[in-house]
């Protein structure tokens, strides 16, 4: 394993973090604070992504042609985490340009590529995702969401849920059953839909942390034009996987959701509180926080050597979460009686992190994967991988 930079590594590190100093916004919402203005939240948020968008940074892995900047894998995460350093790693365009727009270039028509991707990229329109529901979480496969066809356009009514940012989303990527006759991977078709089509009924979801940032999307008999098709009828399965992979790809390296100097500072700041146990998890933090560093290494050595890593990623997520987990309830424990009294970043985090053991697949899901891939023990049995959809119990 290799921790330094290599001196084209460095080159690009470089590069990006004088762009981040000299254009970084002198005022920055967090997306996912508890009391965030989302007035102010949208107009800046778009105002940056212009920015980088014109410097050549808006997208950086779509290909040139684009508007991208064309690069791989490692510079993504050498982007990634000079975002982090200063704090901006979490964007509200996150959906669109790692997800929705990688899914476009790679099965769009070139209508459809010039419609939607600059836009995109620019920050002028704000993507979500649709693929939740209320029975198709971990089993995405088995969404129900009902799409028929009427002449040049599908009607579609179903109910997503989870949807981040759709109340404030101008267009969703949206999976539907087209086919039920099929197999459940096989009879689903992508669809692009525009946030603002009549029947579209959402309905933000109050998380426990105070904020609202997610949402059930209610679809009543939306007419959707087939012209915004992302691939051929009821094989949306294959660009449901592009989305996928490319999310996962574009959230490498991020470790903006927790810092441990500043756990070490809030700590340092109230050593009155600190007892042998709070000293012993600070230590075990530390260490499970470098371990995640050494991973996010090893993928980045593989990434070098033109290897495609595989179930690192699922590893890296279950010790993210844990982090995060031990990260809250450590900050809160430093607070010591304060964490009743006000709101801060470490209630924030502690209310925050149940959803990180969800969030990109669950705890038991990444498991399963590792088992399978790490352990070489068995696949789960499926019994329902060949039965027509419509033939499935449904709960
Ligand atoms: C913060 C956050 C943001 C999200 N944003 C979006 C979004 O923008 N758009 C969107 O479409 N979705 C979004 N999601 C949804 C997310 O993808 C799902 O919550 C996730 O895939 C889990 O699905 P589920 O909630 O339906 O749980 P389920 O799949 O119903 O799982 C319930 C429990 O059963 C366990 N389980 C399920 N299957 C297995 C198995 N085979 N083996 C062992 N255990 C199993 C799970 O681990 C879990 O503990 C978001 C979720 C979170 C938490």
């Amino acid at each position: 394993m290799d921790f330094r930079d290599s001196p084209r590594e460095a080159a690009f590190r470089a590069e990006a973090r004088a762009f981040l100093e000299a254009h970084k916004p002198a005022r920055w919402e967090h997306p996912f604070a508890e009391d965030v203005d989302e007035h102010a939240l949208l107009a800046g948020s778009k105002a940056w992504q212009r920015t980088l968008f014109e410097n050549g940074w808006g997208a950086i892995l779509w290909p040139k042609e684009y508007g991208g900047r064309g690069v791989g894998p490692i510079e993504a995460i050498i982007w990634n985490q000079e975002l982090d350093r200063l704090g901006l790693g979490e964007s509200i365009f996150v959906v669109g340009t790692a997800m929705a727009g990688p899914t476009i270039i790679a099965h769009g028509t070139p209508e459809q590529k010039a419609r939607f991707l600059e836009p995109l990229a620019r920050g002028d329109e704000i993507w979500c995702q649709l693929f939740s529901e209320p029975g198709a979480g971990s089993d995405l496969a088995a969404l129900s969401a009902r799409a028929i066809r009427d002449g040049d356009h599908w009607v579609v009514t179903g109910q997503k849920t989870w949807c981040s940012g759709a109340h404030y989303a101008d267009w969703g990527i949206l999976l539907v059953r087209s086919d039920p006759s099929v197999p459940k991977h096989k009879g689903i078709t992508y669809l692009l839909v525009d946030m603002k089509s009549p029947g579209i009924e959402i309905r933000p979801l109050k998380q426990m942390s105070g904020g609202s940032h997610f949402n059930d999307v209610f679809l009543n008999e939306v007419r959707i034009p087939d012209a915004n098709r992302l691939g051929p009828e009821h094989f949306g399965w294959q660009g449901a996987m592009t989305t996928l992979l490319n999310e996962r790809m574009a959230l490498g390296g991020t470790s903006g959701f927790f810092s441990f100097d500043a756990l070490a500072e809030h700590a340092r700041a109230h050593k009155e509180r600190i007892d042998g146990v709070t000293r012993d998890q600070l230590a075990r933090l530390y260490v499970w926080n470098k371990a995640l560093d050494l991973l996010n290494a090893r993928v980045v050595t593989k990434l070098g050597r033109g290897q495609i890593p595989d179930a690192e990623s699922s590893v890296m997520k279950l010790a993210l979460g844990r982090i995060l987990t031990l990260g809250g309830d450590l900050g809160l424990r430093v607070a010591g009686p304060d964490a009743l009294l006000r709101r801060g970043p470490w209630q924030h985090s502690f209310l925050t992190a149940p959803s990180l053991h969800i969030a990109g697949g669950t705890d038991e899901i990444q498991k399963n994967l590792v088992a399978e891939r790490v352990l070489g023990l068995p696949r789960e049995a499926r019994s329902d991988r060949d039965v027509p959809f419509e033939a499935l119990p449904k709960a």
